[in-house]
């Protein structure tokens, strides 16, 4: 690739974007005097243009900016906002809890629906629900580190489960384990509690599972967080065989598989972890998270007489299980994220996936698209990478600032990190002809004299 000529392809996507956003070039600075660079939390900083657009309101699959630019969203909050934004059955459901009470340290009629949904959906008979997905991970750890009375938990390299302490850490150029880089602060060298190996490496699972006294193996069902990964053909059943072996609990994150189906990527596959969690989507965008259990689990969990669940023994939250996020799930679930709904996202990311990957086979581009249910993503390598280490080494952060950029010039998000698109049941078919267009426009600029 011509590295120059990418780089005054940026210089003009960041001239334009100067000049169609002045109001929120100007509202960025004003935040600057009291908010840590800018934004209310520092990922925002991410998206491309040098300053994120300041959003006046979101609806469906569309977001305002205070320029009075509408752009088709298929960022949808990194998943948070999967059901769409400001769902009516989720909106309505919201603003009628809140009239009622939204925080009582009691249980609702709601949370009793919500737990019931879940164990449907996902196969895991008993719930918790907490505030984030983050939450959910972190709790969903302390109760295996418990039961099993071990202390290691085992990742892959390069996953993301939040902010999360324990996954901090990948398979280091010689092999062996090391923190992973601009890890902020960390309590302890992560490798003093936890394992890594490369996703789709069964030997290495197989390795680290018997020499190390693993409490619980936490996965995506494939990494979402480094690009796509998809597991290889027999992958889950041998990572199943093999934690059962060794006593490990099996810990499924399903916060952006979801996206595979009702219920996500475990039951559109027929996993049987003993823990999942989940959080962003189910909420339609309010706060929330949850973890669920096999009722073995649960039996070990009510055993652990020691242990304080109810107070402070460091699993919980004032707020986790609240009114307000219960009546959100109840709605989002019953309402929103229905397997109809599911079905018409699905097929809006076949069709995306498809033009995608007409745009790659016509411009003979050394690059891959992956589909997982109603998300995409396309990676700068000629075909998907099998695990976390290699699809890490083919980021190329001046071209996604590109594309991001040559997109959002022209009225379309994708997530800043990497190149994910998401469906929403408020997506349109033209929405997604609208992104295989600019894609195709973006890549040529890139190939022209
Ligand atoms: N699990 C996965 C797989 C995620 O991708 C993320 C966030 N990207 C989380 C957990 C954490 O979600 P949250 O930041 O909402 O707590």
């Amino acid at each position: 690739m011509d590295r120059d000529r990418l780089d005054s392809l940026i210089k003009a996507e960041r001239e334009r974007f100067a000049a169609e956003h002045p109001r929120s070039r100007a509202l960025f600075e004003e935040a600057r005097r009291n908010l840590l660079d800018g934004v209310p939390m520092s990922w925002m900083s991410r998206w491309p243009g040098g300053h994120p657009i300041v959003a006046t309101e979101a609806s469906g699959a569309r977001i305002t900016d205070v320029d009075g630019i509408t752009y088709v969203d298929l960022c949808l909050g990194d998943t948070g906002a999967m059901a769409g934004h400001a769902p009516p059955p989720t909106a309505a459901a919201v603003s009628d809890r809140y009239a009622r009470g939204a925080t009582l340290m009691l249980p609702t009629e709601d949370s009793t629906w919500a737990a019931g949904e879940l164990a449907k959906r996902f196969g895991l008979p008993k719930w918790q629900l907490t505030l984030s997905a983050t939450d959910a991970n972190r709790f969903a750890i302390r109760m295996a580190r418990q039961v099993t009375g071990r202390r290691r938990v085992l990742v892959f390299s390069y996953c993301y489960h939040g902010t999360v302490d324990e996954s901090f850490i990948v398979v280091g150029p010689d092999g062996r384990p090391v923190s992973r880089d601009g890890n902020v602060g960390p309590p302890v060298d992560p490798t003093e509690t936890s394992s890594v190996v490369e996703f789709n490496d069964i030997e290495g699972l197989e390795r680290a599972l018997k020499e190390d006294q693993i409490a619980c193996v936490l996965t995506e069902p494939a990494l979402t967080n480094i690009g796509i990964v998809l597991p290889a053909p027999g992958f889950h059943d041998a990572m199943r065989d093999l934690t059962r072996e060794t006593g490990t609990l099996l810990l499924i994150d399903e916060t952006h598989t979801f996206s595979a189906g009702p219920g996500g990527y475990t039951a559109a596959h027929g996993l049987e972890p003993d823990m999942l969690t989940i959080g962003k989507a189910i909420a339609g965008g309010v706060p929330a998270g949850a973890f669920g259990m096999s009722n073995e689990v649960a039996e070990r969990v009510a055993g652990q007489f020691e242990a304080d669940y109810e107070d402070t023994g460091g699993v919980g939250g004032t707020l986790a299980g609240n009114a307000l996020t219960a009546a959100a799930i109840r709605a989002t679930l019953d309402e929103v994220l229905t397997p109809a709904a599911f079905e018409r996202m699905i097929a809006l990311a076949d069709r995306y996936t498809e033009g995608v990957q007409r745009v790659i086979d016509e411009q003979e581009l050394p690059w891959h698209v992956v589909q997982l249910g109603a998300r995409a993503e396309y990676g700068f390598l000629p075909e998907q990478p099998p695990s976390g280490g290699l699809a890490a080494q083919s980021s190329d952060p001046q071209l996604e600032e590109y594309l991001h950029l040559f997109l959002l010039n022209r009225g379309v998000l994708i997530t800043p990190f990497h190149n994910m698109a998401l469906m929403s049941p408020a997506t349109q078919e033209a929405d997604v002809d609208r992104h295989t267009e600019l894609f195709a426009e973006a890549c040529e600029g890139l190939a022209a004299d």
